[in-house]
């Protein structure tokens, strides 16, 4: 094929999250046509979202000819039909709803539903750093921390469609800190953007030299004193880091993959947990298995989980 051209398929691909929807039209080769981002239409009905899409679809009504399936990411688990978003807490209208089939009707190709952390593992594998590996887990470290599981090629779903839940897996169940899910303990509570704050607020007396107040905490902001040496800053890294080490040891030691790839906003942090994680990992995990696993930063930025969902549509591998 030319260099420049691209091929008779593509890939409506949808990032569909709790504050934004991303679009992209994605060929076989993995390159994004076209993109838009809006924000996600809050409302208590479905309806709202499956307009939005339909009318990015028309925005691109040039192209449309050559769309082959359409491919939604959602950020909660969908049934084991992919027909269905079961649980999708940031969106809550979807949950119950026939999404699979209002957009077939919609939209007038196959529609294909994906968690979104199952998806960004997928484009990490296909185009980013575990490129040709097949034993791959992405960990996702964003407000919350997600995870997808991939077992000789395949996306490993579980038998209920709640595989590689690595967020709430207990790391420290006498901390007293309680997830949402129910549990407490669990790895989202240290190892998440929300964490960083949580946890920078919480030692904020401990630390009476940082330059962090509890006004207008971000993660970015804890992230940025870090870098000019804040000593509660680095203390919450290292924390972070700590147990992530832990819940990746944990992962080394029960699927014993070829790479752990971690991916999300909060990995940027990289430079001030990577130490202490893979201190843990270290100290935890086999030996032989943790000294040969790679764990590596994502290479496919925001774009992992498009370029995973337009992947599996167009293998079929949903
Ligand atoms: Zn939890």
């Amino acid at each position: 094929m030319p260099k420049n051209q691209s091929s008779d398929s593509l890939v409506f691909a949808v990032d569909l999250g709790g504050t934004h929807l991303r679009v992209a039209l994605v060929d076989d080769t993995g390159r994004i046509l076209t993109h838009l981002k809006q924000e996600t239409p809050k409302g208590d009905s479905a309806g709202c979202i499956v307009n939005a899409l339909a009318n990015a679809a028309e925005q691109w009504s040039d192209e449309k000819q050559r769309v082959v399936a359409a491919s939604i990411m959602v950020p909660g688990a969908v049934d084991s039909d992919k027909a269905v978003v079961l649980q999708a807490p940031n969106l809550p209208s979807l949950v119950n709803f026939g999404l699979k089939a209002a957009l077939e009707q919609r939209l007038g190709w196959p529609v294909f539903l994906e968690n979104d952390a199952n998806a960004a593992a997928v484009g990490e594998m296909w185009l980013g750093a575990a490129r040709g590996c097949r034993d791959v887990m992405s960990v996702t470290l964003g407000t919350g921390v997600g995870g997808g599981v991939i077992l000789d090629g395949k996306l490993w779903r579980g038998s209920h469609g709640s595989a590689g839940e690595i967020g709430h897996t207990t790391v420290d169940p006498f901390s007293g800190v309680k997830c949402k899910c129910g549990n407490t303990g669990c790895l989202e509570m240290f190892a998440s953007a929300s964490a960083i704050v949580r946890m920078t607020r919480e030692n904020l007396s401990l630390f009476p030299k940082t330059s962090l107040t509890s006004d207008e905490l971000t993660a970015e902001r804890v992230y940025k004193a870090g870098l000019e040496g804040d000593e509660l800053a680095l203390a919450i890294f290292k924390r972070f880091g700590m147990y992530l080490g832990i819940g990746l040891a944990n992962i080394i030691n029960l699927i014993d993959p070829e790479i752990i790839v971690i991916t999300g906003g909060a990995a940027n942090g990289w430079d001030l947990f990577a130490t202490e994680m893979y201190r843990q990992v270290e100290e935890r995990a086999f030996r032989t298995t943790a000294q040969q696993v790679r764990i590596a930063r994502a290479e496919c930025g925001d774009n992992a989980g498009l370029l995973g969902a337009a992947r599996l549509a167009q293998t079929g591998l949903t």
